[in-house]
């Protein structure tokens, strides 16, 4: 199996963005230190919307110049080391301002089709080449922000203008089309990659898109129970390191410790403790990828022992790689 773990990185966009330093820098170098001790590499995508304010706010105020080049210092460095840094998208940075003590978030307009087609054209180039720029690399790996990748048809132009070739967004068996998320992956593929070309959950053999699903999982109610029950017993070991909020998603807390819940496979939190069963399901269905999503912001102490054990446990028995290790070796 060819195993990526994918973190996205960026800040909450709730009413309270939290800070760079917990939500971003400290639980990076975390997860950097882990990497190098077990000798894997990992895949960042880099919410590009936040450097392209970060830019626009350091010419007016001093703490913002200091947090971009605290950024942009990890971002060089996280290359340097090995690790792929791709481009994420969570365009409603289009709308948000900094005060020169916080964010003021936006979120009406979050997902891509939100925009026309040539803000949409204009986001996604301007984006890749602020994020190349700092890289010194080639970005052509895309993964967008809240999963909202459809439909992928207004997309399909920006995506061959940017020369982006692979997309990492879908969760299989997924939706949500409440509130500013619209996904509905449930017509995917039962596969571990496949080629597309104008819809995303549709193969194309001919297509010139690759997509390398995000592995889903379905947690049940007791695991909710639990994961709720863990963070108010033991929050040192449970609570998120990030200090900033998520947008509300009502109803949704109810459903999880009801009904259970189909989300990705994730490596945040006491999601981790699933990694091992999502790599046993994705072998029985003899897939080649699994493919895990995390946040730093959202990593806990327990998490992060957890990942080490994970990562430790299987780096002999399957291949821990980049996507951009993937497209170069191909
Ligand atoms: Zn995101």
């Amino acid at each position: 199996m060819n195993i990526f773990l994918t973190y996205d990185y960026e800040l909450y966009f709730g009413n309270q963005t939290g800070t760079a330093e917990k939500c971003i820098l400290n639980p990076t170098d975390k997860l950097k230190e882990i990497a190098s001790k077990t000798g894997i590499k990992m895949v960042f995508f880099i919410d590009t919307g936040y450097l392209k304010k970060l830019q626009e706010f350091s010419q007016k105020y001093e703490s913002v110049k200091t947090e971009y080049n605290k950024v942009v210092n990890q971002i060089k460095t996280l290359v340097k080391e090995g690790h792929d840094c791709q481009l994420h998208i969570h365009p409603h940075w289009e709308d948000c301002k900094h005060d020169g003590s916080k964010w003021i978030m936006k979120t009406s307009r979050y997902k891509l089709s939100d925009f026309s087609d040539d803000e949409i054209e204009k986001i996604v180039l301007e984006y890749q080449k602020i994020l190349q720029d700092i890289t010194q690399k080639n970005v052509n790996i895309y993964r967008a922000g809240g999963w909202c990748i459809q439909p992928f048809s207004r997309l399909k132009k920006s995506f061959e203008k940017a020369g982006l070739v692979l997309d990492s967004s879908v969760f299989p068996g997924g939706k949500n089309t409440d509130g500013n998320y619209h996904y509905d992956f449930t017509g995917t593929p039962d596969k571990s990659t496949w080629k597309f070309s104008s819809d995303i959950c549709k193969e194309d053999p001919n297509g010139n898109f690759k997509e390398i699903p995000i592995s889903s999982h379905f947690y049940s109610p007791l695991f909710f129970w639990k994961l709720f029950l863990k963070g108010r017993i033991k929050p040192q070991l449970h609570k998120p390191v990030g200090d900033g909020y998520p947008m509300p998603s009502p109803g949704m807390r109810k459903k999880m410790l009801t009904k259970g819940m189909l989300l990705s496979a994730s490596a945040d939190g006491y999601f981790v403790t699933k990694l091992e069963s999502v790599l046993k399901q994705n072998q029985l269905k003899g897939f080649t990828e699994m493919v895990v999503l995390g946040h730093p912001k959202a990593n806990t102490p327990y998490a992060l022992n957890e990942l080490e054990s994970f990562i430790m446990n299987n780096k002999n028995k399957h291949r821990f790689l980049t996507f951009s290790d993937l497209l170069n070796n191909a």
